[in-house]
């Protein structure tokens, strides 16, 4: 007797917004949900599938579609609110004319994981009767900022110096987003961060991006509302479970990586001798605090990687990179999980981006928290009294953190 059709396989759409922060944690889900037999398609905006560094041996196949920016991406926009505004009317129907194309092949779609970034993308699914999953990048504690704003249960702009929320430690201003302490500054982004709530009731599935213990009581309270699961943290398998073969990097950079360099740099250090340095994809810092950062990296007993985007390399002191080589490496952008795993690295300065705070956590390096923008003011608390995994340096009443770092409160 012949045997019946194998089951076919579910194909699953994932659509991050187009940053490296998010396009990280998606991949990284895509790799494990292919490995349990899906099959599943990544949706990079046009740009960015040019612009970026792909690694072919992720073996996720990639569709794309417009964010009305295909030349040069966020950067061709005037502003963020141009950008925003011409991606929410342009991606909403590219996205569906890409579901609607891939129904008249042999794979049509069953589910779409969105970023919640991207609300309108909940929208198509429900047009077209697929399944969907809402993926939030940040963590629950700064979604959860986000929600009671949504709901009006925080009234902006604050009045007084702490904030006290269900399920939450209670949080000084300054421990808050900065989009929300600093009402009315970057309204754009603001309104794309409070906007993730206003349709996720419709989501079937509610995802986030790490593991129950780390935020138990939010996520518990989050569960009352929606079918939440914890998926992460989304880290290549490699440095977790090693469940998948080969799988060390997420897979795609939006700057190419100085592999070589940082490596063989690195392997000739003494254990945890270097301290590792990055302000992730996004942050950019004045110079008066690039200038502290680079006179306390000088004036250390010891070594220093750091990772200088190009846009920001003109902000270290002239000579700099010179002077400073006997004892440290600048690049414009690293393999930062092998770095992070590397034995040399004893200490991470980081803007605690959430996947950066998540990798730094998962292989057990401590953080020197220096938050600049968005969530990471939120996550350096966290990191530092919630999970004790690290401490946070103090700025002055300027808003700059000193070469003679100052911690505690
Ligand atoms: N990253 C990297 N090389 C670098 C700096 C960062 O691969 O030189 C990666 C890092 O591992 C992380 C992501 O870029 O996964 C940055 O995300 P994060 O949420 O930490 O910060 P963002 O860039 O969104 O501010």
């Amino acid at each position: 007797m012949k045997m019946q059709n194998k089951a076919k396989k579910p194909h699953v759409l994932i659509f991050p917004f187009p940053g490296q922060g998010h396009i990280n944690p998606m991949l990284q889900f895509a790799k494990r949900l292919h490995s349990k037999g899906v099959k599943v398609t990544m949706v990079p905006t046009v740009f960015l599938s040019k612009s970026s560094f792909f690694d072919s041996s992720a073996s996720i196949d990639l569709c794309i579609i417009s964010d009305g920016f295909d030349e040069g991406g966020f950067e061709q926009a005037d502003t963020p609110d141009a950008y925003l505004s011409t991606f929410w009317n342009v991606g909403p129907k590219s996205l569906a004319a890409l579901i609607k194309k891939l129904g008249h092949t042999a794979h049509p779609v069953d589910a779409l994981v969105y970023d919640t970034m991207l609300p309108w993308a909940l929208d198509v699914a429900k047009q077209f009767g697929i399944s969907s999953a809402a993926f939030f990048t940040q963590s629950c504690a700064v979604n959860s900022v986000y929600y009671h704003v949504y709901k009006g249960h925080l009234q902006l702009p604050l009045r007084g110096s702490h904030v006290s929320l269900p399920a939450m430690p209670p949080l000084h201003v300054s421990e808050l987003p900065s989009f929300v302490a600093i009402f009315g500054l970057y309204r754009a982004w603001f309104d794309v961060l409070v906007d993730q709530f206003s349709n996720i009731d419709e989501a079937d599935w509610v995802f986030f991006n790490h593991f129950y213990e780390l935020e138990p009581e939010v996520v518990d309270w989050m569960s009352k509302f929606w079918n939440v699961m914890t998926v992460g943290p989304t880290i290549p398998s490699i440095y977790l479970d090693k469940r998948l073969e080969n799988d060390k990097d997420y897979g795609m950079n939006m700057f190419k990586p100085n592999v070589t360099a940082c490596m063989s740099w690195l392997s000739g250090k003494p254990k945890d001798s270097v301290v590792y340095v990055s302000f992730g994809s996004v942050a950019s810092l004045g110079i008066e605090q690039m200038e502290e950062i680079a006179w306390a990296l000088k004036d250390r007993n010891g070594y220093f990687l750091w990772v200088v985007r190009g846009t920001e390399k003109p902000k270290l002191p002239h000579n700099y990179v010179k002077e400073t080589s006997h004892k440290g490496l600048v690049v414009t952008w690293c393999p930062q999980l092998e770095v992070l795993s590397h034995e040399s690295v004893g200490c991470f300065l980081t803007h605690c981006g959430f996947n950066s705070t998540l990798e730094a956590l998962s292989l057990g390096v401590p953080m020197l928290a220096l938050p600049q923008w968005t969530d990471q003011c939120t996550n350096a608390k966290h990191i530092e009294d919630v999970w004790r995994i690290g401490i946070r340096a103090r700025p002055d009443e300027k808003g700059i953190v000193r070469k003679e770092i100052s911690y505690g409160a």
